[in-house]
């Protein structure tokens, strides 16, 4: 009997994947909105109309209450209704997100949380917390336009979104005024843009620049037009991006609103001839919110060479953990869009429940390096209040996660200077919880971080 020759056997270092492995290509693609009673007739063609979506986008809590009938108890509605008077944001949420939520579980729901206060969960604001707390007024040199770092500025041509985000950094100028803020407003007006684009021309070390918003959005085709062909025109500018909340909450328009893509487009093509970059920022926060809708929507950017980007707000219930974090990241790269930050939470009024600690952030980030490319790994920063700008979260001089006071410095930015972050009493122990009731106490840890913070950078 002839023997067989022996193979050396190959061994088989990775087993195969798990299925639970491609959660993140797993897109929603049901006519998912039909769940919601007032939408329950509504074909896939009527929601993938922008206007529809803009339309029947819900401003108030009655409006609320006719949507959704009885799918949820009275006193849910109750609740919102309380949690509206203490909330520095206005209420507008589109029918695509509404259509997202569970509204067997609305309390826990990461899109609930993020767009429907509710007066039952909100928590006393941290002691050292202001409104504008990245300071972005002060170092303004003109209404609307924020001249913070060396090369860069953060233009805001108007103060409209197609939503309200509970969390909103600039809930200083964002939106309606609410009970709580009577804001500064930034309307859409082409006499304070002129003085925008005359200061960026007048600053030749100005070479990108951030279309922020208010939300790119909200501009009509033909203003985003102008806005885009204006800054190209301006020798020193090199790179642009326009903001958009647009892509998480109502991918529709890109899809339906043909002048606004095109306009876009055009756009982004000039610069591209004049070697300039132009590119899409936007603002993802959980993996339900990317859906066989977005997919074609990020498609069509992705056909048209349109480079889009991502931030993301770490948020308590909503994506502070590492597989929520995860899953998002692999699911923002499956849909072409490049994970660029997220934020720890900056310190905002009246939304103390959806802060979370930067130690937080940092355990997630350890999770989430590693698991793809790493130019589709965000960068995880703490914008430090009182306008030090954006710092690598681990880049602390000092950090006592006991008291929850980290201290940072911005040498590029304001030399010599430091910057506190505050993490949520929520996250301390009792112990901790109890001193930061008392001034005197305050004052201690907050001197003692920064005398740490010195003596180790000596
Ligand atoms: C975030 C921001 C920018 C852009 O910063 P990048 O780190 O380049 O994304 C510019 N100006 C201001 C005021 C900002 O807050
Ligand atoms: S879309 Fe952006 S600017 Fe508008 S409310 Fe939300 S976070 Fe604020």
């Amino acid at each position: 009997m002839k023997t067989l020759p022996v193979v050396p056997e190959v061994k088989v270092h990775r087993p195969p994947v798990d299925a639970s492995a491609f959660a993140f290509r797993e897109l929603r693609d049901d006519e998912f909105w039909r769940s919601v009673p007032a939408f329950a007739e509504v074909s896939r063609e009527t929601f993938l109309d922008h206007l529809w979506q803009a339309k029947h986008s819900v401003t108030k809590v009655a409006k609320l209450r006719e949507v959704l009938g009885d799918r949820v108890s009275p006193a849910f509605f109750e609740d919102v209704e309380l949690g509206i008077k203490h909330a520095p944001m206005s209420l507008r949420v589109s029918p695509y997100i509404l259509g997202l939520i569970d509204w067997d579980d609305p309390y826990s729901d990461p899109l609930r949380l993020q767009f429907l206060p509710v007066g039952s969960l909100l928590l006393p604001d941290h002691p050292k917390l202001d409104l504008d707390s990245l300071h972005e007024m002060e170092d303004a040199p003109t209404p609307g336009l924020t001249h913070r770092y060396p090369d860069k500025a953060l233009f805001l041509p108007l103060d409209q979104c197609p939503v309200y985000c509970r969390f909103c950094t600039r809930s200083y100028a964002i939106g309606l005024d609410t009970e709580e803020v009577e804001k500064v407003h930034l309307r859409a007006s082409e006499e304070r843009w002129e003085r925008a684009f005359d200061y960026i021309a007048s600053r030749p070390e100005l070479e990108d620049i951030v279309i922020s918003g208010g939300d790119a959005y909200q501009l009509r085709a033909s203003q985003l037009e102008e806005i885009g062909e204006r800054l190209l025109a301006i020798p020193n500018v090199r790179r642009m991006r326009f903001a958009t909340k647009g892509p998480a909450v109502m991918p529709q328009k890109i899809l339906t609103d043909t002048a606004w893509t095109d306009a876009l487009t055009r756009v982004v093509d000039k610069g591209r001839k004049l070697h300039k970059e132009v590119v899409l920022h936007t603002h993802f926060n959980h993996a339900v919110e990317i859906t066989g809708i977005t997919k074609l929507a990020m498609d069509r950017l992705t056909e048209r060479g349109i480079v889009v980007r991502n931030q993301t707000v770490l948020q308590r219930g909503v994506n502070d953990t590492p597989d929520l974090m995860t899953l998002l990241v692999k699911r923002l790269g499956h849909v072409n869009v490049h994970p660029y930050y997220v934020y720890v939470h900056d310190l905002v009024k009246g939304v103390e429940d959806l802060r979370t600690s930067v130690e937080t952030a940092l355990f997630i980030e350890k999770h989430v390096r590693g698991t793809t490319a790493g130019f589709n790994t965000p960068v995880f920063v703490v914008d430090a209040p009182g306008g030090g700008g954006k710092r690598d979260a681990h880049s602390y001089e000092y950090y006592d996660r006991d008291t929850g006071v980290s201290v940072y410095q911005a040498p590029s930015v304001k030399p010599g200077r430091f910057f506190l972050y505050f993490d949520p009493l929520h996250q301390l122990s009792v112990h901790q919880q109890r001193r930061w009731a008392d001034p005197v106490q305050v004052d201690f840890m907050v001197s003692d971080a920064l005398l740490k913070a010195r003596q180790r950078l000596r």
